[in-house]
């Protein structure tokens, strides 16, 4: 049984949805195992994005994540984290296709309301650094 981390981003709590976004997960089916809203602190989210350190877009996603708080979640499931980026859908604004969380909600690069771990390993260093006590 596979498991990510999503976490809804500040303008998705900002802007109400929160139950919406929460909402799409839980009817595909998919099993939540931990949910908090928390104002995230800039050590955590530095680590959080420390793969993209060296990018330009680096100091700009810390800064907007640290702008408000965020909801983190943990899920299970068969196949949940090539399931959960579906219905997240792309990152780009011009690629998210309608029907997907981005796509439907969103028109910015930056501020597209979710993040949700891509790999089996980056989903188990992402769990360990939120959640350090989840079993
Ligand atoms: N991001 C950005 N500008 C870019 C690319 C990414 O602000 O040109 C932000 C955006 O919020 C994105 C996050 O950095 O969700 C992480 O980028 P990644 O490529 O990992 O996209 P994701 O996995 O979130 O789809
Ligand atoms: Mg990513």
């Amino acid at each position: 049984m596979e498991r990510t981390f999503l976490m809804i981003k500040p303008d998705g709590v900002r802007r109400g949805l929160v139950g919406e976004i929460v909402a799409r997960f839980e009817r595909k089916g998919l099993k939540l195992i931990a949910l908090d809203l928390v104002h995230a602190s800039r050590e955590t989210v530095e680590a959080h994005y420390g793969v993209h350190r060296e990018k330009p877009f680096f100091a700009g996603v810390v800064g907007f994540i640290l702008s408000g708080p965020v909801v983190t979640t943990v899920w299970e499931g068969d196949e949940v984290i090539a399931i959960s980026r579906k219905l997240m859908g792309a990152t780009k604004p011009t690629e998210a296709n309608p029907g997907t969380i981005r796509g439907d909600y969103s028109n910015s690069v930056e501020q597209n309301l979710i993040h949700g771990s891509d790999s089996v390993e980056n989903a188990a260093s992402e769990i360990a650094l939120w959640y350090p006590n989840l079993v």
